[in-house]
């Protein structure tokens, strides 16, 4: 007598979660991600030493704004200068890192919070080594950082994240 055995058909279902990648060159960092799925107006990318919490509309700093170009296709990568950066959940506005800086670099946003001119930065670091809070820093491997696709219909959207 013969067994039947019932054929079984296994379904593999990969979820694939797009993730941004960082490396170097000599011109700074690059960042890297997967061609996007989804229709945006422009995309952010920010950076922070902790990870993303959904929904943090403060999360990170934002290292670029990248725009598709004339056929409407969004670059997959973006250069990020060799330049400190401000974390602004983490500044409390004391301005001490403005008066030290070489190059006048730093200036204050409309809340008082340091921003750092990438341009005029030399990465000396002067800054980084009076902030009393730890605020300053520079984008590098092992930090989080997180793409977000904004247009008319949402504010920011994350869609790619670092995966540490
Ligand atoms: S790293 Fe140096 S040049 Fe750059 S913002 Fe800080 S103090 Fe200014």
């Amino acid at each position: 007598m013969k067994t039947l055995i019932p054929a079984v058909i296994l379904v593999l279902v990969s979820t694939v979660t797009a993730s941004l990648t960082f490396s170097q060159d000599a011109g700074g960092s690059v960042i890297q991600w997967d061609p996007l799925e989804g229709s945006y107006d422009s995309l952010v990318l920010r950076c922070s030493e902790t990870a993303y919490v959904a929904d943090d509309p403060d999360w990170g700093v934002i290292l670029a704004t990248v725009y598709p170009d004339s056929t409407g296709e969004f670059s997959t990568s973006v250069q990020i200068p060799a330049a400190f950066v401000v974390d602004p959940d983490k500044c409390i506005a004391d301005g001490i890192c403005i008066s030290v800086c070489p190059t006048s670099a730093i200036t204050e946003d409309i809340d008082g919070k340091a921003v750092i001119d990438p341009d005029l930065c030399i990465a000396c670091g002067i800054c980084a080594n009076v902030c009393p809070v730890a605020a300053i820093f520079v984008p590098s491997s092992g930090l989080y950082y997180g793409l977000f696709g904004v247009s008319e219909e949402i504010t920011e959207e994350l869609i790619q994240e670092s995966v540490q």
